[in-house]
C-alpha cells in the first residue's frame, strides 16, 4: 500500500462504456463505496441485438437488483427450440434441468434493459458522464499505468477533480476501444456472418409464449425472439449469401422470410414496426485481456456468437468476476499497489477468458453439427431395447448439455469432457456434415 496522500482510496475506478458490462460493474462497485465514474453518452439506437438472455443471467440480475424492472418490460423465456428442418426440431425448456438450472430466463427491449441498468447504476451512486470517452497511451507516467484518460475526458468528469483514476475499465463492446488505442490483436473465430433484423407485429404464435425459436437455414440461420406484444426476427448468414439474398438489409430480410416456408408460415403476414438493424457478426477474444491499470470486460474482451445468446451473460459475468477480485479494496480507504493490482487483474482475465474459450468450444458443436448428430443418434439408440440404464444415461447426457448452454456450468471440466467423448464415440454412423449449418 502506498501512503501518499494523494493515493489514499477509495480506488478511483473510471468505466468507458454503460452496456450491460460497465453499468453492472458500476453497480457492484458502487454499492460497496466505490469511486466510480462511468462514461457513456447515452444515445442508444432504437434497436440493439442482445434481446434474448440465458437462464444463468436471472442470478445476476437479482444480484443486481433489477429482475422484478426487467420483468416488467421484458418476456418470461421458458425454453429454445432448435428447428434443423420443417421436421426435425429439439425443444428444451429450462425448467426440466432445475435447480441445476434456473427454470426461466427472459426475452428484453433491449434500449430498455441497458437504461434499466444504469439507472440503478446511478442510483447506487456512479457518477454517469454523458459523454464518450476517449483514452490515450500513458506516455507520461507509465509506470503508473499503460493508458490515460485523454484530457477532454477527465476534465468531462469534474469530480474526479483532474485526478487521474487508479483503473480504467473498457466496457465499450465491439468499438474496443483499448485493444484499438494499444493495437492489441485478437484471436479469430472461424465465422465472418452478418445478421440483419427487425421487430413485427401481427405474427402468427402456434409455439409456447417467449420460447424462443432457431432455426437452420439453407445458409445461416435464423432466429424468433418474442418481445411483450412483438417478435424480434433475425437471420446470421456469411456475407455472400446474404449479397445473394439482396442489396439492402430490408430485401435480404424480407426474402429471407417470404423464401422460408416455415419462417413465412409465422411472419408471412406480419408487419414490420422497425428499421432492419445490422450487425457484422465476428468472433474473437482479445489476447491480452488486462495491463498496468486497465482492464477489458464483455464484448471489449472477447464476442463469442449469438447463436446461444451468452453476450449479455458473460457481460454480467465479467462484471461479477471483476468486482470479486476488486473486494478487498472497493470502499476503503487504501488503494492497492499497482502489483497487487496487476494480480488481481491477471486473476480475472484467466476466469473470465476461460468462460469465453468455453464459450467458443461449445458454439462449434452447432455449427459443424456434431450436437444435431449427438440428439439424432440418442434419438435412433433410444427405442431399441429401451430401459431403466439408458434412459438415466439419456437424461445425465441432456442434463450436461444443458448445464453448459444455459451458463449455469459452461466451464465444467466434467460436462465439457463428456460431450467431446460423445461427439467423437457416440454418434453411431450419424454425419455431423450433413447438420451442420453453413
Ligand atoms: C447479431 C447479434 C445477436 C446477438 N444476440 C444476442 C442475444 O440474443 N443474447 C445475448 O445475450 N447476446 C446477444 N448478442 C451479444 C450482445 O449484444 C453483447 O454480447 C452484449 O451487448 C455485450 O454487452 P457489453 O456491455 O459488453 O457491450 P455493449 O452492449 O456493446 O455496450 C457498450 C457500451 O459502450 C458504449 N461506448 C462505446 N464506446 C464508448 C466510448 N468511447 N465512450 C463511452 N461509451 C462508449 C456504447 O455506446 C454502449 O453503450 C448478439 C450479438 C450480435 C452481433
Amino acid at each position: 500500500m502506498t501512503s501518499d496522500a494523494d493515493e489514499l482510496g477509495p480506488l478511483r475506478v473510471a468505466i468507458i462504456g454503460a452496456g450491460p458490462a460497465g453499468s453492472a460493474l458500476a453497480i457492484l462497485l458502487a454499492r460497496h463505496g466505490g469511486d466510480v465514474t462511468l462514461y457513456d453518452d447515452g444515445r442508444r439506437p432504437d434497436l440493439l441485438v442482445g434481446e434474448s438472455l440465458v437462464p444463468a443471467v436471472v442470478p445476476l440480475l437479482k444480484t443486481l437488483g433489477v429482475e422484478e424492472e426487467t420483468a416488467s418490460f421484458g418476456c418470461v423465456k421458458p425454453g429454445v427450440s432448435f428447428v434443423w428442418s420443417p421436421t426435425d426440431r429439439i425443444s428444451v425448456t429450462f425448467n426440466r434441468f432445475a435447480p441445476a438450472v434456473f427454470p426461466y430466463a427472459y426475452n428484453v427491449p433491449r434500449p430498455r434493459f441497458d437504461d434499466a441498468l444504469l439507472a440503478r447504476a446511478i442510483a447506487s451512486g456512479v457518477r454517469h458522464v454523458a459523454a464518450r470517452a476517449r483514452l490515450q497511451p500513458n506516455l507520461a507516467d507509465e509506470a503508473r499505468g499503460e493508458l490515460a484518460l485523454a484530457p477532454e475526458t477527465l476534465a468531462a468528469a469534474s469530480a474526479l477533480g483532474g485526478r487521474p483514476p487508479h483503473l480504467i475499465v473498457d466496457a465499450t463492446g465491439r468499438a474496443r476501444h483499448v485493444a484499438r488505442v494499444l493495437a492489441i490483436p485478437a484471436r479469430l473465430g472461424p465465422r465472418k456472418d452478418v445478421a440483419h433484423f427487425a421487430h413485427f407485429e401481427g405474427f402468427r404464435w402456434d409455439d409456447a409464449p417467449g420460447q424462443v425459436l432457431i432455426a437452420r437455414r439453407e445458409a445461416g440461420w435464423s432466429w424468433c425472439i418474442p418481445l411483450q406484444e412483438r417478435l424480434s426476427i433475425g437471420i446470421v448468414l456469411g456475407q455472400d449469401d446474404a449479397a445473394r439474398l439482396g442489396r439492402t438489409p430490408e430485401d435480404r430480410l424480407e426474402r429471407a422470410i417470404a423464401g422460408d416456408r416455415w419462417l413465412s408460415s409465422i411472419a408471412g403476414d406480419a408487419r414490420r414496426v422497425t428499421d432492419v438493424a445490422t450487425y457484422a457478426n465476428y468472433q474473437l477474444i482479445s489476447e491480452r485481456g488486462h495491463g498496468r491499470g486497465w482492464v477489458m470486460m464483455g464484448d471489449a474482451f472477447g464476442f463469442i456468437d449469438p447463436m446461444l445468446s451468452p453476450g449479455v451473460f458473460l457481460a454480467l459475468r465479467s462484471a461479477e468476476l471483476l468486482a470479486d477480485v476488486l473486494k478487498p479494496w472497493r470502499g476503503r480507504r487504501a488503494i492497492p499497489s499497482p502489483t497487487e493490482l496487476d494480480s488481481a487483474l491477471a486473476s480475472y482475465a484467466n476466469r473470465q477468458r476461460a468462460e469465453l474459450s468455453a464459450w467458443f468450444d461449445l458454439v462449434a458443436y452447432l455449427y459443424d453439427g456434431r450436437l444435431a448428430a449427438l440428439i439424432q443418434a440418442g434419438r435412433a439408440w433410444m427405442p431399441q431395447h429401451p430401459g431403466f440404464l439408458k434412459r438415466a444415461m439419456q437424461q445425465h447426457i441432456a442434463r450436461h448439455v444443458g448445464l453448459l448452454a444455459s451458463g449455469a456450468a459452461t466451464t465444467s471440466r466434467y460436462s465439457r469432457g463428456l460431450l467431446r467423448f460423445l461427439s467423437r464415440h457416440g454418434l453411431r454412423g450419424v454425419d455431423p456434415a450433413a447438420l451442420a449449418i453453413r
